[in-house]
């Protein structure tokens, strides 16, 4: 990337109306068959020029179509049951019905690689792609055959490593994996999540990014973050082992967050996607506050390896307050790009 300080958003968008109802997660699709197909197109042509025109630099399907980033992955693998559903707590936070796991998991065919072929013709812009991780994946289901977290989390990243490599086929620039558990899980991050992550982006050429943040401005993790005292050093614990592996690019939540930003040193050497809009509040942050995130984040990352991004995904939001914060985001980098070069 030659230009200084890339922006990009952490992937989904909030959807239209007519496509599903807004402001809210696993929203039901409004339109079904061929006009649902339709429909997600042009969701994802008005998502790409709203990114476009808010001057986003790094553009992205807003994951307009897809219900949730972790569930819409699953529904299209094998092995996997979403009638049988099991209670479970997810990420140690709250419970949700969650589909079974009744078999081997694979995947039969491709599941968003047509998607991005769509974008890809759209934009000559640089194209990101988000999938879910492996242990974000094992987390938002109920495993009754492998019975192993570890052993399903290796399945998903045998799997998440073929459609990453049809998505850079199709020409994706970067190929980002959420997880968010990552903040969460702490001994398994580093006994076998960090090692599943990387065994996704095998043999990759393009470049790839994982994004772990606090989640959606629901409120099941608002009141978790709540819990969380005045200093947030989850990162603290993933950070060593990530900073030596192979994934190029972390993406982190920062703006209002309580992480301490001086852990990003710990990163040190990685390319760091700073989050610098909140997507937990409607406020729509200043230029002049993004800027000073951005300038906080240059004590620990060098310029040239500073990517503003947003916390998390917007789809919650309202696409008036999405609009808004696109806006800011890219004119808060403006404003420290030209502090760079003046
Ligand atoms: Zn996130």
């Amino acid at each position: 990337m030659k230009l200084l300080l890339p922006t990009s958003t952490a992937g989904s968008l909030p959807k239209p109306s007519w496509l599903a109802e807004p402001e809210k997660i696993w929203s039901p699709w409004a339109l079904e068959g061929e006009q649902l197909i339709e429909a997600k197109q042009d969701a994802l042509r008005v998502s790409l020029q709203e990114q476009v025109q808010a001057g986003i630099d790094i553009v992205s399907d807003g994951e307009q179509t897809r219900q949730h980033f972790v569930t819409t992955f699953i529904e299209h693998l094998d092995g996997v049951d979403f009638e049988k559903r099991e209670t479970v707590k997810i990420r140690n936070r709250y419970d949700a019905s969650v589909p079974s796991v009744v078999g081997a998991v694979s995947r039969p065919k491709s599941v968003f690689v047509e998607d991005a072929k769509f974008l890809r013709q759209q934009t000559n812009q640089p194209i990101k792609w988000a999938l879910p991780g492996p242990m974000t994946m094992i987390d938002t289901l109920y495993d009754g055959h492998y019975r192993s977290r570890e052993k399903l989390a290796w399945e998903f990243a045998k799997i998440l490593n073929q459609e990453a490599k049809e998505l850079e086929a199709a020409g994706v620039d970067i190929i980002q994996f959420d997880e968010p558990a990552f903040n969460v899980f702490f001994d398994e991050v580093n006994d076998w999540g960090i090692a599943t992550l990387e065994r996704a982006l095998e043999g990759l050429k393009c470049e790839t990014a994982v994004h772990i943040c606090y989640g959606y401005g629901i409120k099941a993790n608002t009141d978790w973050k709540k819990t969380l005292g005045s200093e947030w050093r989850q990162y603290e614990k993933a950070f060593p082992k990530l900073q030596q592996s192979k994934v190029d690019i972390i993406s982190l939540e920062c703006q209002n967050s309580r992480v301490p930003m001086d852990l990003i040193e710990l990163i040190r050497g990685k390319k760091v996607m700073v989050g610098a809009i909140d997507v937990a509040t409607n406020t729509i942050e200043t230029p002049e506050e993004v800027a000073n995130t951005l300038r906080k984040a240059l004590q620990f990352v060098d310029a040239d390896k500073l990517y503003p991004a947003t916390n998390c995904g917007m789809a919650p939001l309202s696409r008036q307050v999405a609009r808004g914060k696109l806006n800011a985001l890219s004119a808060g980098a403006q404003i420290v790009r030209q502090e760079l070069t003046a």
